[in-house]
């Protein structure tokens, strides 16, 4: 569902993304991993058309992403974005954080929204927290508000970017029991993450970047076990 055909992204005299092909089929678990400064997040960012791109094609459902286009609003809601850093509005309560865009941008009913914003939360073990504010919570019960919130606008396809790493230990095995189910029912997601265990339980393909190249593009298995670049046996060793 989703193509990206020698994608290229420069700041300035910077190339952070150098002609990236890569192609997510639906239900499809992409886990994009990578040393630090290699352009993970950039990549994510240019799907889901928050940053321009300089060279090559971007498409979802056939339908090319750019920030120009006239469809954007309508393509951006197919996608679904959640950030290391929650991004949800602390004078807005859980429930009003979920239903924002869902009712503003998409024009539904509350009260079907609101049903389906309390189910969700229910699934993420967040049954009577709705009517508190992101202050009142902890950083994992933010970031399960957050994927909640996210999955309401009904995505045809969902990003992560680190989002657990700025939490406790102790709660980032909640939140990634979540993924873990999402990737269970069928959703397609990327997944930049540096959870290394997690990435191969969770992932159906492994994507390592390196300097803004896909270096590998593999199954889990192969990539642990088997990498086929030096970097990447580098970057692995890393984690022992
Ligand atoms: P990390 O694992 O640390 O999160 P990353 O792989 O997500 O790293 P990116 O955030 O995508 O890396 O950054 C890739 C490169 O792009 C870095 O060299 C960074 O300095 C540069 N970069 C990112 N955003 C911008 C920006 N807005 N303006 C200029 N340079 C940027
Ligand atoms: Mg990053």
């Amino acid at each position: 569902i989703l193509t990206l055909e020698q994608v290229t992204k420069t700041f300035g005299e910077n190339t952070v993304l150098d002609g990236i092909n890569l192609t997510v089929h639906q239900g499809e678990v992409i886990v994009i991993v990578g040393p630090s400064g290699c352009g993970k997040s950039t990549l994510l960012r240019c799907i889901n058309a928050l940053e321009p791109i300089q060279g090559g094609q971007i498409s979802l459902d056939g339908e090319k992403i750019d920030q120009k286009s006239k469809s954007l609003v309508a393509l951006r809601q197919k996608i679904g974005m959640v950030f290391q850093s929650y991004e949800l509005f602390p004078h807005l309560t859980v429930l009003e954080n979920i239903m924002l865009a869902p009712t503003i941008v998409q024009n539904r009913k509350k009260e079907e929204v609101r049903e389906e914003a309390l189910a969700l939360l229910g699934r993420v073990g967040l049954i009577g927290k709705e009517n508190s504010y992101p202050r009142q919570l902890s950083g994992g019960q933010k970031q399960r508000v957050a994927i909640v919130r996210a999955l309401c606008m009904h995505p045809e396809i969902l990003l992560f970017d680190e989002v657990t790493a700025a939490l406790d230990p102790e709660m980032v095995r909640e939140v990634l029991d979540v993924m873990l189910n999402l990737a269970s029912q069928g959703r397609t997601m990327m997944i930049v993450t540096h959870e290394m265990q997690f990435a191969r339980a969770v992932a159906d393909r492994i994507i390592f970047l390196d300097s803004g190249k896909v270096l590998e593009d593999t199954s889990p298995e192969l990539f642990f076990e088997k990498p086929k670049t030096e970097r990447a046996r580098q970057f692995l060793n890393m984690f022992e």
